[in-house]
């Protein structure tokens, strides 16, 4: 068996952080989590550890906090027993398109300056291995699909524009010593939970996005679903006219971390890949698709387009394929059965009294 490697993981207690760690957990990485649960729930890493009947060293620190986050890697430092940390994994930060535009600086303050700090820290401990989570909102509404790792970029909300001054702060920081390994991952639409149906995505109040809004129609806790727009008729969309996203299911997603890592110890320099299944799917499919899966009707109402909503998006990922040998596996019913797996067991959530 190989040594075991020691990686942080930013935001680990979030949805995507979880299922990441627990794929890390699985390949034998040793895991460190910082995360602030701004956004999150301790019990996600309990339940982790759990599945993987491993253990996850957790520490409830904000990543701005400087002190508090180098303390951590210092810690890592000391004994014969302790490995250094090799790696980062980078999720922390807020992430509600439509709250951002609300409290920009709150976005500004925690995810510039949450990463501004995190690499200060990392460089300090000579740290410089990093993975960080874009998305394929810095590709704006692309001009043709599928979306390919050059197409140009831009934004038009405060969300995504920390996500594009991140990828440029990165690109700068690889300019000025290219000794740093910075892996961008453009994701898609994230959805689906692991099959054990222990951890999910749960989000504070009511979802802004399609999935967790669904599952919570159908399981009685919201009485339907407003399909943001069925006039959305280009060459890029089915015929029922509702916009097209490249959902992927979160445990492929977590896989692509597990690939990229790798690949950062090989010292890859900076390198750019979406993470996406390279299909696109209708918000009508996906409804369909979920009736078939939960055995439940979802009631659903067709409401204006969504402000800021492009028709269609879906990833050209045969770079990743190529060069990490990852590829999305799961379908479409897959991510239905299991966000349905999840939300039946855990009406609420992780909030206790379910
Ligand atoms: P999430 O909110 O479930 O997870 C983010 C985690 O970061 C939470 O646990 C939160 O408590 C923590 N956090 C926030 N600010 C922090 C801070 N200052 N210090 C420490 N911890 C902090 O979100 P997620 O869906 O798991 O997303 C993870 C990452 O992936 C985010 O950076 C998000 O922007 C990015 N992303 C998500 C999607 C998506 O659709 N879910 C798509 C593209 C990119
Ligand atoms: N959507 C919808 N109703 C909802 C939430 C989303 O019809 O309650 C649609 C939305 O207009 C888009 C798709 O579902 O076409 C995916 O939206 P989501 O917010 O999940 O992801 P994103 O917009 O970030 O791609």
């Amino acid at each position: 068996m190989r040594e075991s490697i020691k990686v942080v993981v930013t935001g680990g207690a979030g949805y995507i952080g979880s299922h990441t760690c627990l794929e890390l957990l699985k390949e034998g990485y040793e895991v460190v989590v910082v995360d602030n649960l701004a956004n999150s729930s301790s019990e996600s890493i309990k339940r982790v550890q759990e599945i993987a009947n491993k253990k996850i060293e957790f520490h409830q620190v904000d990543v701005r906090d400087r002190e508090k986050l180098s303390a951590i890697f210092n810690e890592h430092k000391k004994g014969e027993n302790k490995s250094s940390i090799k790696g980062v994994i980078h999720f922390a930060g807020l992430k509600a398109v439509g709250e951002s535009v609300r409290i920009p600086l709150d976005y500004y303050s925690n995810n510039i300056t949450g990463t501004l700090s995190l690499l200060e820290v990392m460089k300090s401990h000579g740290v410089k291995n990093l993975v960080f989570s874009s998305s394929a909102t810095v590709y704006g509404e692309p001009k043709t699909l599928p979306i390919k790792e050059d197409f140009p970029l831009s934004v038009t909300n405060p969300y995504g524009r920390t996500k594009l001054m991140i990828e440029e702060i990165l690109k700068d920081l690889h300019a000025s010593d290219p000794s740093w390994n910075i892996a961008l991952l453009r994701y898609f639409n994230p959805v689906g939970a692991d099959r054990s149906g222990k951890i999910g995505e749960d989000p504070f109040g009511i979802p802004n996005n399609l999935f967790p809004y669904i599952a919570q129609v159908a399981v009685g806790r919201l009485p339907f679903l407003n399909i943001f727009g069925d006039d959305y008729h280009t060459k890029y969309n089915t015929k029922d006219g509702t916009g097209v996203r490249d959902f992927i299911h979160v445990s492929d997603l977590a896989l692509g971390h597990i690939k990229a890592l790798p690949k950062l110890f090989t010292n890859s320099g900076l390198v750019i890949y979406n993470l996406g299944t390279g299909k696109g799917s209708s918000v009508m499919e996906l409804l369909r698709a979920f009736e078939a899966a939960s055995g439940r009707k979802i009631p659903f109402k067709i409401a204006p387009r969504r402000a800021g909503d492009i028709a269609a998006c879906y990833a050209d990922p045969s770079k990743a394929q190529k060069e990490l040998n990852w590829i999305a596996t799961r379908t479409i019913e897959d991510m239905c059965r299991d966000t349905w797996n999840w939300q039946k067991n855990n009406p609420n959530g992780f909030k206790k009294g379910d």
